[in-house]
């Protein structure tokens, strides 16, 4: 359980998010959704605990974030970017296998754990030896999710991960990111900009707007009950896709 409580966070005279109140249940996939600026990714640094909130508290699992250090966070929480943000003199085994040198895991439990992820992600072996650079968007983002995997955080954050990727790959990397955050039973937040995302992925869906939570709930309560005026357009300003209609 993530338990978010009057978490506010300004930079200079600008408040990036105000007042937020928000639980997240475990092992379900949690959406933050809204437009560019909003405090999405604001939100999510302060999970991962990659910056502090100016006010308020930050409970996982029990446990005070706020106060935990940055190396023990690393372990419990995995973080996915947009860009991937491999790192390019090295290949991707290496890339992935990095958080696993930085805590001195051994030789045998690194390749295990690697082999056993790369079953779960269906990932060629080939790959592993080739340099980000040599891969497509779709695949620099399966790599950089098995990164986060690798030391089994119970947690993945993951901010836009598929808002660079052509509309055919990101479909098929939704399809697969959901049936692994499926049956890996993993506390998932996704942060993303499309209603239609936000409906695939999400067992909640979080608003935000100018650094506030205007609506959390699932998509049929956004579709039915919006809490107010900006949750109308913000809905109807993305058409939604047929297989959504049809979910509804
Ligand atoms: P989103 O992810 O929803 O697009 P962000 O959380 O990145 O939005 O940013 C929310 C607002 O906070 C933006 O207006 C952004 O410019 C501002 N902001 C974020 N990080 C910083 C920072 N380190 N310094 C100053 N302003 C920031
Ligand atoms: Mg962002």
């Amino acid at each position: 359980m993530i338990e978010i409580r009057n978490l506010s966070k300004s930079y200079g005279l600008f408040t990036a998010l105000k007042n937020i109140d928000l639980r997240l249940d475990q092992g379900l996939t949690h959406v933050f959704l809204g437009s560019s600026g909003s405090g999405k990714s604001t939100l999510l640094k302060m999970i991962s605990g990659l910056e502090k909130p100016d006010n308020g508290s930050l409970v996982i699992s029990g446990k005070n974030q706020i106060e935990s250090s940055q190396k023990k966070i690393s372990s419990e929480i995995g973080y996915v970017l947009q860009d991937a943000c491999l790192f390019p003199h090295l290949n991707c085994l290496q890339n992935i296998i990095l958080p696993a040198k930085i805590s001195k895991w051994s030789s045998d439990k690194i390749s295990n754990r690697v082999h056993e992820l790369r079953e779960i992600m269906q990932l060629p072996e080939k790959l592993l030896t080739k340099y980000p650079q040599e891969l497509s968007g779709g695949q620099r983002q399966r790599i950089a999710l098995m990164r986060s995997l690798l030391l089994n955080p119970p947690i993945i954050l993951l901010d836009e991960p598929l808002g660079a990727l052509d509309p055919i790959v990101r479909a098929d990397l939704q399809k697969d990111l959901k049936q692994v955050f499926n049956l890996l039973n993993k506390t998932v937040i996704i942060v993303t900009h499309d209603i239609n995302e936000a409906a695939f992925f999400g067992h909640t869906i979080s608003l935000f707007h100018e650094g506030q939570l205007i609506q959390h709930g699932n998509f049929e309560s956004f579709m039915k009950n919006p809490a107010n005026e900006f949750v109308t357009r913000f809905m109807n300003a993305q058409k939604p896709s047929a297989e959504l209609l049809n979910y509804l």
